[in-house]
């Protein structure tokens, strides 16, 4: 009896251990607000690599060893979507990744599938620039769209590391409530930049400014992904004549020249603002990264 009983805890033991006490979950993130969350969501129980650093632009990014090797042993894949990343992950995938993460499979979750997008276009030709027909990508500086993607999250580890659910959920209940305050905090902060009117570079900003009621009266980009030329440069200098226009918004990957000429010319200051978690030394978190993206437009006259 005393012997049986032993060979059953025995048993228990060996079922249970795979995956609660050794095995942890490769998140192999595409970008570095995606990384964070799944490391908010996924505590110690995740390994999460992240594809790209704030520093580089995530729309050009060479398919290299070190990304195959990740892509290797991920269990699950958190990106962008909506062609963000469409020239290096579907190569990533084909050649590294296992059946469970492709496209569409448990393994995958694409951020912008979840999320109400702006800009969807009806006709997308070549003369558009290098534009991205379903929506804009870039969701992750709206504060809501942050909390719609961690409960999928967190829904897709409840499956892919069953055993563990109930701390996802609890790490999932922990980030809600620090969320929930921080955004009531943006709400008080935000509402002396509604009305303000900025010059983007590239249109990275969509999110963020319709979150805080700002409007972009113009690109430095003649089109998506089009370097800024001359022409348009001077087209873009008489929009801001005569508007009161308090920045030039910058990402920390995008070239500052262009932004310099219009400083020059206009006198609207260039604010350089993180773009995502690790922009800058200040953003090293995502509440940070809100944090400090406020009070850097705060600052612009
Ligand atoms: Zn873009």
């Amino acid at each position: 009896m005393r012997i049986l009983f032993l060979i059953m805890a025995g048993l228990g033991v060996l079922i249970a251990s795979p995956s609660s006490a050794f095995a942890k979950v490769n998140v192999f993130a595409c970008e570095a607000e995606w990384a964070a969350l799944a490391q908010e969501i996924g505590g110690d129980l995740v390994d999460v690599t992240s594809a790209t650093n704030a520093r580089q632009d995530v729309h050009h990014l060479r398919a290299k060893p070190s990304l195959l090797a990740a892509m290797r042993k991920a269990d699950l894949v958190f990106c962008t979507g909506a062609s963000l990343e469409v020239g290096w992950l579907p190569i990533l995938l084909k050649k590294a990744g296992g059946p469970d993460v492709q496209m569409e499979t448990v393994g995958s979750v694409m951020a912008s599938d979840y999320v109400e997008k702006l800009e969807i276009m009806q006709k997308v030709d070549r003369s558009m620039g290098h534009v991205h027909p379903e929506g804009n990508p870039h969701i992750q500086l709206d504060p809501a769209n942050i909390k719609i993607v961690a409960e999928v999250l967190a829904d897709r580890l409840f499956i892919i590391d069953q055993a563990n659910a109930a701390a996802y959920n609890q790490n999932l209940e922990n980030f809600k409530q620090k969320w929930a305050a921080a955004t009531q905090r943006w709400k008080a902060e935000k509402a002396s930049l509604k009305g303000k009117k900025v010059v983007v570079y590239h249109n990275s900003w969509a999110y963020l400014l319709k979150w805080l009621g700002i409007k972009a009266v113009a690109s430095l980009e003649p089109k998506p992904g089009l370097p800024p030329t001359a022409s348009h440069l001077d087209e873009v200098l008489k929009t801001v004549q005569g508007q009161n226009v308090s920045a030039i918004l910058v990402a920390p990957f995008e070239n500052e020249d262009a932004a310099q000429w219009l400083t020059e010319k206009a006198g609207i200051p260039i604010v350089r603002l993180p773009f995502t978690v690790g922009g800058n030394d200040n953003a090293d978190d995502l509440i940070s990264l809100f944090d400090n993206t406020l009070s850097r437009l705060k600052d612009a006259p």
